[in-house]
């Protein structure tokens, strides 16, 4: 079985390993989740393997608590968003100055 939000392997009691609430550490409204639980939150678009590349590459916060590594939930949303739009706006690979260009031309 996988879950429907995230499509991760479910548990052997059937839980997705995702499924625990997001911290609250700070008490701040600002809310961190571990990979799979930012995966579960945001749905089968994103994928823990998205969320470890973004630590690694686009500068997502990695956040020791106890055993696990938590990112921001805002951070996230907004590299996704940003991904998305790069992709929309140029499709693959192609540079911010084609952007520009193409941006002028339509
Ligand atoms: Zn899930």
């Amino acid at each position: 079985m996988t879950c429907r939000h995230c499509c991760s392997v479910l548990d052997t009691t059937g839980r997705c390993p995702g499924d625990a609430p997001l911290l609250d550490p700070k008490r701040d409204g600002r809310k961190y989740g571990t990979a799979a639980q930012l995966a579960h939150h945001f749905g089968t678009d994103i994928t823990t393997d998205m969320v470890h590349n973004w630590r690694k590459r686009d500068g997502l916060e990695r956040h020791r608590i106890g055993r696990d590594v938590y990112s921001p939930v805002d951070q996230t949303a907004a590299i996704e968003h940003a991904k998305r739009r790069t992709k929309e706006t140029t499709g693959r690979g192609r540079s911010r100055r084609l952007d520009a260009t193409l941006a002028t031309a339509a």
